[in-house]
């Protein structure tokens, strides 16, 4: 058996007897076969870290806060190391749990732990059929644990491998809802106190749909009795409201966001997005769904209003070509439905080139986990742009011990080796998942037409 150390006793022995780089640029153009019988050595360090391997892929199914949440942990053969990733499908959390437990835990088994960009590649064309959501969010569980995993190993925070900090902390925007127009108001002046700069307005949540009672496919006896309605026009004027009454009472003081989920036929949505410039949007995100993505240049001759876009995309490169065609200004990533901070990285850089900004999702369904994976790029990339933070109960603190925290609108990760935060499995087993309420994708028009969320 050779030694696993002869690539090293080579090279001190070259240096002892002074003929270092010389002897090295020898082995590479001289006398080949001669190089070649010293260097094809395996080596068991590959980049310079040991060897550590995976031991077990697991998932953690938790609801701590009434939103079943994936989690991935990557176990090591190194006593107490080991990472976690986000792995959160909430409305497909039990298949995740299938894709993670039946096939990664066998595929990871044994895989070096360093080796992150290989695991992920590998990974990912292992199914040979991919880019789909339930595969990708597996993927991200293991993507981001081996990311912490490596933090760990390496003494720092995960945002030092991915640059280090191009920012104090992380700028972010809360959700201002309410039924009505003064309601939101009052939500934004919550946020304006809590010392929020940021504020996405919404009234109703998405397209105003309390506002659309008793429709006629009801009254006809179509659909179930709580699949929620749409109507266009209600949505439109009153979101046109709300950013008319927010400029009135709070100035120019504050950025106000907007997300139109996609929600009308692309001619009014274009003409909302119009009709709201005046009042000067930080951006409006989703005008159109992926499947319209055809309408974003007509949308670009029509307004100047920033475009936040890409939540609902499944894969990295779906932000290729609309990207270099400048049809969006702030990218909306889930990171674990993309999977993981890998390919997230990937597409933050591509977005430098173009200047685009990041906008991560960042609601109740992106667990803890996934905020601090959020929060480590957010802080290394130079192209940030804001950050969507939902508002957390205790008990998502008390389950993730290390999950990052607020203060004064910006967020703030926990400052030590990896990603930062960890679970405590037996208080999560107190939240065993619950079961998913279909109602907030069930949507109609007034004539009962399907509609998407
Ligand atoms: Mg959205």
């Amino acid at each position: 058996m050779k030694s696993p150390h002869s690539q090293f006793d080579r090279r001190s022995a070259l240096k002892a007897l002074g003929l270092g780089s010389a002897a090295g640029a020898l082995g590479a153009f001289g006398n080949q076969a001669h190089a070649n019988s010293h260097e094809s050595e395996p080596h068991p360090k590959v980049g310079g870290m040991d060897p550590v391997k995976i031991t077990k892929v697991r998932s953690i199914l938790t609801a701590p806060y009434g939103i079943n949440l994936v989690i991935v942990k990557v176990e090591t053969d190194q006593p107490g190391l080991y990472g976690l990733g986000c792995a959160t499908f909430t409305q497909r959390a039990h298949t995740v749990v299938s894709a993670i437990d039946e096939y990664l835990d066998p595929f990871f088994k044994g895989k070096r732990v360093n080796t992150i960009e290989d695991n992920w590649q590998m990974a990912y064309q292992s199914s040979y059929w991919r880019n789909g959501p339930v595969l990708n969010n597996a993927l991200s569980g293991v993507d981001q644990a081996l990311w912490d995993i490596k933090g760990k190993m390496a003494g720092m925070p995960v945002y030092e491998l991915l640059g280090g900090k191009c920012r104090f902390a992380v700028d972010a925007y809360g959700h201002a809802s309410g039924n009505t127009p003064e309601e939101v108001l009052e939500r934004v002046q919550w946020f304006k106190d809590k010392g929020y700069r940021n504020i996405r307005i919404q009234l109703g949540g998405y397209g105003s749909t309390h506002l659309s009672d008793n429709p006629p496919y009801k009254k006809a006896g179509f659909g179930d009795p709580d699949d929620r309605t749409m109507t266009p026009q209600i949505y439109k004027r009153g979101t046109i409201e709300i950013f008319k009454k927010a400029r009135e009472r709070f100035g120019d003081d504050v950025e106000l966001l907007h997300d139109m989920h996609e929600r009308l036929q692309p001619m009014e949505a274009i003409d909302m997005i119009r009709k709201v410039e005046e009042y000067r949007p930080f951006f409006i995100e989703d005008p159109f769904s992926p499947e319209n993505i055809g309408w974003f240049k007509r949308l670009r001759e029509q307004t100047n209003v920033p475009i936040a876009m890409g939540e609902l995309f499944n894969s990295p490169h779906e932000f290729l070509i609309p990207m270099s065609e400048r049809l969006y200004d702030y990218i909306r990533i889930h990171i674990s439905q993309i999977g993981g901070i890998t390919p997230a990285m990937k597409v933050a850089r591509l977005g430098e080139w173009f200047n685009v900004r990041t906008a991560w999702h960042g609601p109740g369904d992106t667990s803890p986990v996934g905020h601090a994976a959020n929060c480590h790029i957010d802080l290394a990339v130079w192209n940030f742009g804001v950050q969507e933070m939902g508002l957390f109960k205790d008990a998502a603190y008390e389950v993730f011990p290390g999950m990052p925290t607020m203060k004064e609108g910006f967020i703030y990760v926990n400052e030590v080796p990896g990603l930062g935060i960890d679970i405590d499995e037996k208080l999560a087993a107190k939240y065993p998942p619950v079961v998913y309420n279909y109602n907030w994708t069930q949507l109609r028009g007034i004539d009962g037409t399907p509609t998407r969320p």
